[in-house]
């Protein structure tokens, strides 16, 4: 059966990356779309493994050449979803996971509604802004921006088809699988294995 889509938004700094890092050691069969660019690479960071890291020049390029599945200016840079990796990995069957922020996510699910999106949301706002702090690799200022965006970003949470809270790593990554799990046990994929579709 092809894969699904399974998109997780939610604020910077909620804990995304830490929860997908979680997941992929637990679950097998899923894929994650490494994103495209234009800020530049954290310490550690790998070009081609967190993200392909792109000159603005050549974002606006792969923009022109249709390769993007979304893409959206956020503080600032560009970050976009390559759309044939995608479209590759729900091909051979895997689930496909997209760590993005909501405007990239409203633009995937008006092209492809059936995408299920997940919205992880912070504790607190204190304890959101705690993390921001102590990631230690934003300035001051870059702390207040995303703090601000993560208000905005938290309205669209209503409109989801899940929200998980992140109390710990070990909750949010159960109640995910969980998720996944029942999202392979709608009728439409069951009845069509059944039938041998
Ligand atoms: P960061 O700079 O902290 O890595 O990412 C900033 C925000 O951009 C995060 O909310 C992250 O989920 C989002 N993001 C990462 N890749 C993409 C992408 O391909 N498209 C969109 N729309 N947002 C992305």
């Amino acid at each position: 059966m092809k894969g699904k889509t399974f998109i997780i938004a939610g604020p910077s700094g909620v804990g995304k990356g830490t929860i997908i890092q979680a997941l992929f050691a637990q679950q097998k069969n899923l894929y994650f779309s490494v994103s495209a660019t234009t800020r530049a690479p954290r310490p550690g960071e790998v070009d081609g493994v967190h993200y392909h890291f792109l000159t603005r020049e050549q974002f606006l390029r792969w923009i022109e050449e249709d390769a993007f599945l979304e893409h959206a200016e956020y503080i600032g840079n560009f970050y976009g979803t390559p759309k044939r990796y995608v479209d590759e990995a729900m091909d051979r069957g895997e689930d496909v996971i997209l760590d993005i922020e909501v405007q990239g996510a409203e633009q995937v699910y008006q092209k492809r509604p059936d995408t299920i999106r997940i919205f992880i949301a912070p504790p607190s706002w204190q304890e959101l802004e705690r993390r921001l702090t102590s990631r230690g690799t934003e300035t001051p200022e870059k702390v207040r921006s995303r703090l601000a965006r993560a208000r905005e970003e938290f309205s669209y949470a209503e409109g989801y088809n899940y929200v998980v809270i992140n109390n710990t790593v070990e909750e949010a990554v159960r109640e995910i699988q969980a998720i996944i799990c029942a999202e392979h046990c709608r009728p439409a994929q069951r009845i069509a294995l059944i039938n041998g579709m």
